[in-house]
C-alpha cells in the first residue's frame, strides 16, 4: 500500500526568521535580559514598598476590575416575597462535576406552585472549580454567580463550605444577564 508523503501545512503568515534569530543564542540572551530587567525592577520596587508587579497579592488584595462575566461568587436569588427561588430540584447538584453542591429538601403542602425548598444549600468552595454548569443548569434561575469572586481563603478547608443563609443574604441588583428579581420582603408565613 502506498502512503501519500507527509507535507507540512504552511501557514499564511508563517514568520521569517533573520539571520540574528537563526543564530538562536542573541535571541535568548535578548530574552533573559528583558525577563531579567522586568525582575529586577519590580524587586527593586517591592524591597521599597512601592508596587510594582501587576500581580494580586490574593487575598490580602482583590481585584476591583473583575470582568463583568467572571463567575465569582455565588448567590442564590428570592422571590419577590423573599423566600428562596430554589424548589430543590437537584439539578445543580447533579450536573456539578466537583460534586460540591449539597442540598436537603423540605417540603411545604400550603404551597402548590412551589412545594418543595431547600432546609439546606451548601457549597464546598474548596473544591468548586467555577464552571457555572449549577447555574446553565437551574431551571428556576434561583442560582446565579456574581463576579465578586468569595472571600474564602482559609487554612481549614472545612471552614470554605457556605451555606444557604450566606448565599441568600448576597443581594446584587445588578447583573450584566438579566436583572435580579424585585429587593425582597420579610418572608411571610413560618418558612424558613
Ligand atoms: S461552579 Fe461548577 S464546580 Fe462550582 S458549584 Fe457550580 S457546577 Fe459545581
Ligand atoms: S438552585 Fe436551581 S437547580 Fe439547584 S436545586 Fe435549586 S432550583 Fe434546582
Amino acid at each position: 500500500m502506498s502512503r501519500r508523503p507527509h507535507v507540512r501545512k504552511r501557514y499564511w503568515n508563517e514568520p521569517e526568521m533573520g539571520l540574528w534569530e537563526k543564530a538562536y543564542l542573541p535571541e535568548i540572551l535578548r530574552g533573559l535580559f528583558i525577563t531579567g530587567g522586568v525582575f529586577l525592577r519590580n524587586m527593586a520596587k517591592w524591597m521599597t514598598g512601592r508596587k510594582g508587579a501587576l500581580t494580586t497579592y490574593y487575598p490580602e488584595e482583590t481585584r476591583p476590575d473583575y470582568a463583568p462575566a467572571n463567575r465569582g461568587k455565588h448567590v442564590l436569588t428570592r422571590r419577590p416575597d423573599g423566600s428562596p427561588q430554589c424548589i430543590a430540584c437537584n439539578m445543580c447538584a447533579t450536573v456539578c462535576p466537583a460534586k460540591v453542591i449539597e442540598i436537603e429538601a423540605g417540603f411545604d403542602p400550603a404551597d402548590a406552585a412551589h412545594p418543595k425548598f431547600p432546609v439546606r444549600f451548601e457549597i464546598d468552595y474548596s473544591r468548586c472549580v467555577f464552571c457555572g454548569l449549577c447555574v446553565e443548569a437551574c431551571p428556576e434561575d434561583a442560582i446565579r454567580m456574581a463576579k465578586e469572586v468569595p472571600d474564602l481563603p482559609a487554612a481549614d478547608r472545612w471552614t470554605m463550605w457556605l451555606g444557604r443563609e450566606e448565599l441568600l443574604a448576597w443581594q446584587p441588583q445588578s447583573d450584566v444577564a438579566k436583572p435580579y428579581p424585585p429587593a425582597p420582603k420579610a418572608p411571610q408565613g413560618d418558612r424558613p
